[in-house]
């Protein structure tokens, strides 16, 4: 019961204290792990992850090789520019962008925090066409720009020392378990079988922000209408995609992307 206690103030200190307002979305983010930490752990799983899964070259696939490329260097070009129109270049301090395109059936994308980018073969064909992938790789870059990633393993930090590991954390520091909980989050990339989804408001951010990259970078915001909706078909089957696994959509998602579009289309009309 005294750990309880202990662990319930511990978590009051923790939220009081450990709340950031993030410089573009303006809401209020749990941040108990810094970015800079973040990405050197997202580093070392990201090349484990390319050791241990076959990545598309030019030479294997001319074609989805250059797309993958071709969008992710436009998406991170917009994104660079928003940020610098804004003065908070350094929002995006140690992003070294890279783009891979994985062989795997798996319907599926990732960015990490620092801005490693994978996108599955098994998506391609879902995404249908280069601004379908724009809205798909959009979305996940600005997951990760609007440091959701930090934010989730800051909210599973804190759930781990509101639970019954207060000594632990107090004898040991809170390293150990930020590279547990970053393998929870992270799980695409850890193969734990446990996909833990964005929260809603994560999502409507990602939404918002990826319309308005893909727009700046040249690709039609319309097209995230259609590529959710054949998302949302697939989903209810045993083997629902990755993808709509962490990314839950649903009818009130898809109005919520029709009601941002007339902003994204100013964007995408300005450029
Ligand atoms: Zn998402």
């Amino acid at each position: 019961m005294l750990l309880k206690k202990l662990s319930l103030s511990a978590l009051g200190l923790i939220t009081l204290f450990g709340c950031t307002r993030n410089a573009i979305s303006g809401r209020s983010q749990l941040m108990l792990t810094s970015e800079s930490s973040l990405q050197t752990q997202a580093l070392t799983e990201y090349k484990d992850f390319l050791s241990k899964n076959k990545v598309v070259t030019a030479a294997v696939d001319k074609k989805d090789y250059d797309v993958v490329q071709k969008v992710g260097k436009r998406i991170a070009a917009a994104i660079t520019k928003y940020y610098a129109q804004k003065g908070l270049s350094n929002e995006l301090s140690g992003y070294k962008w890279e783009f891979n395109l994985v062989q795997s059936k798996d319907v599926n994308a990732w960015c990490m925090p620092g801005g490693k980018v994978v996108v599955y073969t098994g998506l391609l064909p879902v995404a249908q066409n280069e601004a379908g992938l724009a809205i798909v790789m959009g979305h996940e870059i600005a997951h990760a720009v609007l440091h959701h990633g930090q934010e989730r393993v800051s909210q599973q930090q804190a759930a781990a020392i509101g639970g019954n590991i207060v000594g632990s954390v107090l004898s040991k520091g809170s390293n150990k378990i930020a590279s547990n909980v970053f393998n929870t989050v992270y799980a695409p990339t850890a193969q734990m079988g446990v996909i833990l989804p964005n929260s809603r408001k994560q999502e409507s951010e990602a939404d918002h922000y990826g319309l308005i990259f893909a727009a700046m970078a040249g690709y039609n915001p319309q097209e995230a209408i259609t590529f959710w909706q054949r998302m949302e078909k697939m989903g209810g089957a045993d083997n629902t995609p990755t993808l709509l696994r962490s990314h839950p959509t649903n009818a009130t998602r898809i109005a919520d992307i029709k009601r941002l579009m007339p902003e994204a289309e100013r964007y995408y009309k300005a450029r």
